[in-house]
């Protein structure tokens, strides 16, 4: 009894490792918000300023999604260097 709640507990463990692998994959190579941007230094496209990787979220969603706004010309963009309008 107890042997089959554990292989239930790990199955459904599995099953969110898996999907959030499945996204993270799926968002890399779609870029989506689930995926992760490998390029290791960032132009903005509006001033094409280059900038490092490393940078202090602004916000709640440039926290948990990545992006960052533009110290030169304040043109907030996400982490695949695409503007976001201001508002959404
Ligand atoms: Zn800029």
């Amino acid at each position: 009894m107890l042997d089959r709640s554990l292989i239930i507990i790990l199955a459904a463990l599995a099953a969110v490792f898996l999907v959030s692998a499945a996204l993270i994959v799926h968002g890399t190579i779609y870029k989506t918000r689930w995926g992760i941007n490998f390029i290791s230094s960032i132009e903005c496209p509006g001033c094409h300023l280059v900038r490092g990787i490393f940078r202090m979220p602004r916000n709640l969603r440039q926290f948990l999604w990545g992006g960052s706004t533009c110290p030169h010309c304040g043109l907030e963009v996400d982490k695949w260097q695409r503007p976001i309008s201001q508002d959404r």
